[in-house]
C-alpha cells in the first residue's frame, strides 16, 4: 500500500538547515498495524505528515496504492488525501466550538455526502466508538479519553483506507489510552491500515511491526 523509496526531507528557515529525514525507505502492506518509535525530534512527526500528503518530500518517491503521490500540488494532495486517510493527533484537534456530533459530521460535509447519510454515519459510529451519550457536549466538557474516542470517530466515519496516528495516547492516561489502542486495534481488524507514531513500549506491542527512527533514518532491523 504504502512504498517509500530514499525519502529526503529538510527544512530551511533561514540560515538553519534541519535534514528531518535523510533518506527513508520503508513499505507498509494493506491491513498491517505499524508503530514508528524513537526519540524525540528524530523525524517521526515528518514522517507522517508526508506518509498522510499534509506535505511533500524534499526528495525522494512515495507510491501510494501504486501511485506516485511525493511530488503532488497541494490541490492534488487534499484530493488523493479526502476520505482515504484519518489522521488522529496527540492533542485531539477538535473543533471547540461544535459539539461532538458536529466535530465528526465536518468530514462528510466535505466531501459532499447528503445529510441523511450523514446523519446515519455519525450516529454509528459515535456508537462504535461508545459515545454516543456525549453526542451534544461540547470538547471542553469532554474527559481526554473522550475527546480522542470523538477525534477517533471524525478520522473514521468516512471509511479511510489508512489511519495515521500520532502519539494518540500521549495526552491519556493509562487506562484511557488502553481504550484508544484498543479501538485503533478492533480498526485494524476490520482491514484498515494503521501507522501510529508512540513513545509507549506498551502501545507498540498492538502494532504487528515497529519501525525504529534515529537522527532521521531506519535503524536496520536485526535477524538473530
Ligand atoms: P519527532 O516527531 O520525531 O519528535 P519531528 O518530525 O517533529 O520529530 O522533527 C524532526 C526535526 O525536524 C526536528 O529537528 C525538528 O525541529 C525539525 N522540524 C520539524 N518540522 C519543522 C518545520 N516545519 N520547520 C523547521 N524544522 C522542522
Ligand atoms: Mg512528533
Amino acid at each position: 500500500m504504502i512504498k517509500l523509496e530514499n525519502i529526503q526531507k529538510v527544512f530551511r528557515t533561514e540560515e538553519v538547515e534541519t535534514v528531518a529525514l535523510g533518506g527513508v525507505s520503508l513499505e507498509v502492506k494493506k491491513g498491517e498495524f505499524v508503530a514508528i518509535m524513537g526519540p524525540s525530534g528524530c523525524g517521526k512527526s515528518t514522517l507522517l505528515n508526508i506518509l498522510g500528503l499534509l506535505d511533500n518530500p524534499t526528495s525522494g518517491t512515495y507510491y501510494l496504492d501504486g501511485e506516485e503521490v511525493g511530488k503532488l500540488k497541494e490541490s492534488q494532495r487534499t484530493k488523493v488525501r479526502k476520505g482515504q486517510i484519518g489522521f488522529v493527533f496527540q492533542s485531539f484537534n477538535l473543533i471547540d466550538e461544535l459539539n461532538v456530533e458536529e466535530n465528526v459530521e465536518l468530514p462528510l460535509t466535505y466531501l459532499g455526502v447528503p445529510k441523511k447519510e450523514r446523519k446515519q454515519r455519525v450516529e454509528e459510529v459515535l456508537r462504535r466508538m461508545a459515545i454516543s451519550h456525549r453526542a451534544h457536549h461540547f470538547p471542553q466538557q469532554l474527559s481526554g479519553g473522550q475527546q480522542q474516542r470523538v477525534a477517533i470517530a471524525r478520522a473514521v466515519v468516512m471509511n479511510p483506507k489508512l489511519i495515521l496516528a500520532d502519539e494518540p495516547t500521549g495526552n491519556l492516561d493509562s487506562k484511557n489510552g488502553l481504550e484508544v489502542m484498543q479501538l485503533l486495534t478492533q480498526l485494524n481488524q476490520e482491514g484498515t491500515t494503521v501507522v501510529m507514531v508512540t513513545h509507549s513500549e506498551r502501545d507498540a506491542g498492538y502494532a504487528q511491526r515497529i519501525i525504529n527512527l534515529l537522527d532521521g533514518q531506519v535503524v536496520p532491523e536485526v535477524s538473530l
